[in-house]
């Protein structure tokens, strides 16, 4: 219920250009928590699979660099699905512009 997955990796943050440790919330594939890496297999629920193992599933990521709240490094990214496994997970800069730049 209400439930996501995470990805962990290492990608660039688009707001402040630093390589970090990501977390990345998404909400496909079966919903229980799993704590995915680059190279795993998607577990889905027995209705929905992507039957060619391609998908390309919304994710939310926040950067740890980014100060609290306001300024916060926030952006949407697209988890990228092929053959059935994680391979990696590209910004979608043009899709949200919920990216909150700290005004200096
Ligand atoms: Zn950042």
């Amino acid at each position: 219920m209400g439930m996501f997955n995470n990805l962990k990796l290492n990608m660039r943050c688009p707001v402040c250009n630093k390589s970090h440790d990501f977390e990345i919330e998404f909400k496909f594939g079966l919903l229980d928590l799993h704590e995915y890496s680059i190279g795993d297999k998607v577990e889905w629920p027995p209705f929905g699979y992507p039957t060619d193992g391609r998908f390309n599933g919304e994710g939310y990521a926040v950067c740890e660099a980014s100060p609290p709240i306001e300024a916060r490094h926030e952006f949407l990214v697209d988890v990228l699905v092929r053959n059935g496994l994680i391979v990696g997970a590209v910004p979608r800069l043009d899709r949200e512009v919920h990216i909150k730049v700290e005004l200096k």
